[in-house]
Parts: C-alpha cells; structure tokens; sequence
C-alpha cells in the first residue's frame, strides 16, 4: 500500500534508493528499508521504524552498501505491529532471497503453515515474509526454476494484491518485479532501470516507462528486461513518455487528497472486503474476531464509541448491530463516556473506532470500559496504533494512508468493518443464512455502485455550485441514513466553514422547521427504503415554507422529481448497506463547496487530522 523504489544499473544503488523513498513520502509511512547487493559484501539489508531520514543515517552508521543493484521500501503496516522485524525487505531462509512488497497476501495463512511444515522459520508476523520463503522454497535453478520462474510459480499460488520486487544472492544481476493490484511502474533508462510505485520516484532518472499490468512480471538485467504473465507467456510492454510534473504525480492527477481519496474509494474498499468474505461457506472471515467469536456471540450489549466521523460510522453500527446481529446496541462520544462513570455489565462489548487510532478520547473511553470489564474490539486504520495495541481483538480498516483531513475513505471503510462484524456476530445467533448472502453480495457490489456514483461528479459540481453562496445547510435523513446526514453535514462545515446541521427528518418538527426559508437548502437522504414515504412527507414540508430541497435517491424515483428541485442518483441496495453509498455525493459537495469558496481543502483551518488531546 505504500512505497517500492528498486534500481539496477551501473550506478550506486544507496543514494538513489533513498531519494527515491524521500519523494514516497507523501504517501505516507511508517517504516523504512533497503537491501542492496555487491560483490564485495553480498546482500545487506537495513530497516527502522519511523522517517526515512532515520533509515540513511543508520546506513551512514553501517558503512557497506555499495552495490549497483537494490530495493527499497516504505511500509504502512496491514499484517503485523510497526516493528523493525515486520519491516522489509523480508528474506528467505535458504535461497538469498531478498523482496519488498506492497499490498497484502490473503492466504498468507495457508501457506504459512505449509511452508513451516516444510521447515521454515519465519522472523516477523507479516504475510510478506511469507511470500519471500515461498520463492525460495521454489528456486530450483539447477532443474529450471531460477528467480524469475520461481517468482512466477509463486504468484500463481497466490491470492490478493501486490506489487513486489525480489533480488536473489544467486542471481547477482537480475531483477524479477511483478503485480496485481498494486501499481509498478518500469522506468527504462540508459542500460539503467528504475522500479517504482509511482513516477514520482522515477522522473528525475528518466521519462521512458512503462506501468505493469496484473498478472505480469519482469525480469531486468543490466542489458535489457522480458515481460511474460505468470503462466510465462512473453508479452511486449509499451514504454512511453512520463509526462507530468512531479508534484500532479503526488496527487495522480486529482486536485487534492480529498478528492483522490473520496475517488479511491472503490479500490480501498476492495481491499477492505477482500478475503473477508466465504461465499461458498456463506461466512464472513475474521482472523482478528476467530479466537474470541464464542464471547462475542454471547454477548448481551455492545457500546460503540468515537468521535467526528469515526462517531457518525459507530451510529450507523448501532443500526447494524441491532438490526443483524440483534444484541442490544448503544453508541456515544467517547469524550462523554470517559466522564460519565458509566454501567459496564458483565458480557458488554465495546468497540472504539478511530481512523488513525491514537484519538485520545476515544483510547480514554475504551480504557474505562476495559477497567469495568468490558470485551473490547478495535476498528482502526493505522496497524500497531495505540487502540489497536490495547483492544482484545481488532479489524484493520485497510483503506491505504488517508492524508485529507476531512475523512472521507476511512469512513465507508468503518462502516464497511462495522457491516462485516455485525455479519460475523448474525451469522452466529440469528439472522438466517439468506440474508447474510444478501447483505454480503450487496456489500461485494458496493465498489462498482460507487464507482458509477462517481461518474455522476460533474452533475453534482453543478448542483452544488447553485446553492454554495447560501450560510446555513439542513441535512435531514431517517434509519440508517440519519448518521449519513449527520456525517454530511460534518464534511459540509469541516471544510467550506459553511453551517450545516444534520438530524434525523422527523426531528425537523420539533423546532428546527423554524429556519427554513427561501435561503435554506435541505439535503435529504432519501433512497428507496423502509421509510420512504414518511421521508416524502418531510420533503414536503420543507417545500411548502419556500425551503430548497436536494434529494439524494434511488436510481429509477423519477416520482421524487416532483417534490425536489435536485435529485442526485445512488443505484439500489439493500437498507444496511445503503449509507456506503448516500454518504459518496455529500462528500463530493462538500469537497466542490470548499473549492468554490477558495478554501485549502486539505487544510482546513483549526483542524487536525488525529486529535490526539482531548
Ligand atoms: N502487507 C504488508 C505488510 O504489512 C505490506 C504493507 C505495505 O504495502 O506497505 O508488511
């Protein structure tokens, strides 16, 4: 998910490699390292924890490393705390094997196991290392199977993402890189290549590249490089000219992360799901759950707690857990519970949720619930993070670095764990085996309907470019969709500093119905679902006192035409699954308002983006 830089030529490797890393940076990281190979002291590779800075002065320390061929790598932890040991390159025990990989191995599991029955001794909890001791247990090179097809015997065993680059002590001047999912580009220079998962660590060395495709590997030398699939079926790469200017490669041609990463959400949320779900077992697959699954389906009350947006997925969860795995569910701001010395009975479960999980009121509230006795489940992004190091159990988000302030993928991938935990826990009490299907196939279709949300983005610049002089917004939904109202109302004023409230529809009445006027844009959430008709029914009042009515619906409601000026389309899902979805268009309006109302979108005034004090 992070960073590769890899070089062979005549140059030496050290230096390159690491500006190469420094210009991954932005990615963001947290562990760093290299290994290179030379004739004088063979393979050496160096690793630390923490900013690539670190990494060079320890090899200032070390001295060596002075070959011309090597990789380097910047870590964002997915399998395995933040350590030195789990950072790569990872080796193999037997082969000179030496790898560096982005992305995650899915049956890492599996094949451990096989590979340690076999003998190997494995030294970090990565699914990585994993991958290194498989190619070496297949390089064979005196009965054909040398580096490059034992990289491609390897990867047909493989399931999940990746994007790798391998060197191997017996094969001093080759290198085998290979991906799917993951990306790589190939910089071809002058009998010098450089490897890289973006242009950014490539274009000051030499413009001619070209992107690997999934399912093919290359083989560089000195002279020149074969691409071939992982069935060795030789293919011709196209080289082109690397066009853009370092600092839009950062960005992948998107403005700024927010924007790149409410549009990264299809991709995230494939990692996300990915290898969580049986279909033919008709289970959802939770290793960080499995050693405690006999307590949580016993469970007699959840707590779910957060704060900001990690809070507005913690309310959809309350729907979730109550509404699939039918426990009793409550969900607060963890600043409120820490104080409010509150009733943890014996079989409570709390869940804190956090994107970077160092959120301190939200470590504050899970600590009290632990002293009370409470079970506790981490649902955080950051791997090795603070909540995630103090819950009994966990399930990492996966969504990559998010580096926008306003949170944008780390929210439907909250939601996304939350829908995945409350199936895990359903499928063990009551919800029957269809409905599990159901709710599981939705959220496997989930990628694509974003994606074609998304397609719908220019119509939604032009609708919000419509109301974005007006100072005070309604954001109005019901069931599932009231936290997405609530969550777009936060994106709203986190970073177009325009006032937004977000309630439940029917609330409305009871006194905020007094705001509206002819200045007032409501958006209502207002997709096909159980309470349809009563949401209609809200719209109309607010049209009946002059009020502007956004609706977001169900693709194929041409009947909400008639009651709202706006409509912005979401295709169809079932109920739980729906705010993944409704949430996408109000991210993307608060993304246009702060752009049209000339605002630093990715850093929005007073705010940061862990909230580390209370
Ligand atoms: N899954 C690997 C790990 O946790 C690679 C993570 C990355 O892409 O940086 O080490």
């Amino acid at each position: 998910m992070c960073g590769i830089v890899a070089y062979i030529g005549a140059k030496k490797a050290r230096p390159l490699l690491i500006e190469g890393l420094k210009r991954l940076e932005y990615r963001g990281y947290d562990s760093a390292g290299i290994g290179i190979l030379s004739d004088e002291f063979g393979l050496e590779v160096a690793k630390s924890v923490g900013r690539v800075s670190h990494l060079e002065n320890r090899l200032k320390e070390l001295g060596g490393f002075d070959g011309s061929i090597g990789l380097a790598h910047t870590r964002w932890a997915t399998h395995g705390g933040v350590t030195e040991a789990n950072a790569h390159p990872h080796r193999d025990d037997k082969a000179g094997i030496c790898l560096v990989h982005n992305g995650i191995i899915e049956n890492h599991s599996a094949l451990r196991k096989y590979l340690m029955e076999r003998g190997h001794t494995f030294h970090s909890e990565t699914d990585t290392e994993v991958l290194a001791m498989l190619i070496g247990e297949l390089y064979d090179p005196e009965n054909g199977t040398d580096l490059e097809a034992a990289v491609q015997t390897a990867l047909r065993e493989v399931k999940g993402a990746y994007a790798i680059a391998v060197i191997c002590e017996n094969e001093p001047g080759v290198m085998v890189c290979a991906r799917k999912g993951s990306p790589l580009l190939v910089g071809v220079g002058n009998e010098e290549f450089i490897v890289a998962s973006d242009a950014s660590a490539i274009v000051a060395h030499t413009t001619q590249a070209f992107m690997l495709d999934d399912y093919n590997v290359v083989k560089i030398t000195r002279e020149g490089f074969r691409t071939s699939t992982v069935d060795n079926v030789e293919i011709m790469p196209k080289v082109t000219e690397l066009e853009y200017e370092l600092e839009q490669i950062e960005l992948g041609g998107f403005s700024h992360f927010m924007q790149k990463e409410i549009f990264e959400q299809p991709a995230s949320l494939r990692t996300t799901l990915g290898g969580r779900i049986d279909h033919n077992e008709g289970k959802v697959v939770l290793g960080g759950l499995a050693q405690f699954a006999k307590e949580l389906v016993k469970a007699k009350r959840i707590i779910l707690t957060g704060q900001g947006t990690a809070l507005h997925a913690s309310m959809i969860g309350e729907y979730l857990m109550e509404d699939i795995a039918k426990i009793p569910t409550e969900c607060e701001y963890a600043s409120e519970f820490r104080y409010r010395n509150p009733i943890v009975e014996d079989g409570t479960v709390v869940i804190a949720v956090s994107q970077s999980g160092e959120t301190a009121d939200t470590i504050a509230a899970l600590r009290e619930a632990k002293d009370k006795g409470a079970l506790s489940v981490g649902v955080v992004n950051v791997v090795g993070s603070s909540i995630a190091r103090e819950t009994d159990m966990g399930v990492y988000l996966r969504v990559g670095p998010e580096i926008g302030v306003a949170s944008t993928k780390a929210f439907t991938g909250q939601v996304t764990v939350l829908t995945l935990i409350a199936l895990f826990m359903g499928r063990r009490r009551v919800t029957s085996p269809e409905r599990c299907a159901r709710i599981m196939n939705a959220l496997d279709a989930v990628p694509d309907k974003i994606e074609q949300i998304l397609a719908t983005n220019d119509e939604i610049r032009r609708i919000t470019e419509r109301y974005v002089e007006r100072n005070n917004w309604l954001f109005l939904g019901r069931g599932y969709n009231y936290p997405t109202a609530m969550e777009g109302a936060l994106k709203l004023k986190e970073i177009s500093y325009i006032h937004a409230e977000g309630m439940p529809a029917a609330e409305m009445k009871h006194g905020p119905i007094a705001l509206i006027d002819e200045g007032m844009p409501a958006v209502f959430i207002a997709n096909k679902g159980s309470q349809y008709d009563k949401v209609i029914s809200n719209i109309e009042e607010v049209r009946s006192r002059g009020g502007h009515v956004i609706a977001i619906a169900t693709e194929g409601d041409e009947e909400i035409r008639s009651v709202a000026e706006e409509v912005i389309y979401v295709p169809g899902c079932p109920e739980p699954i729906s705010p993944l979805l409704t949430v996408v268009p109000l991210q993307l309006m608060a993304y246009h308002a702060a752009v049209l109302r000339g605002h630093d979108v990715d850093k929005p005034r007073n705010l940061a983006k862990s909230v580390t004090v209370e």
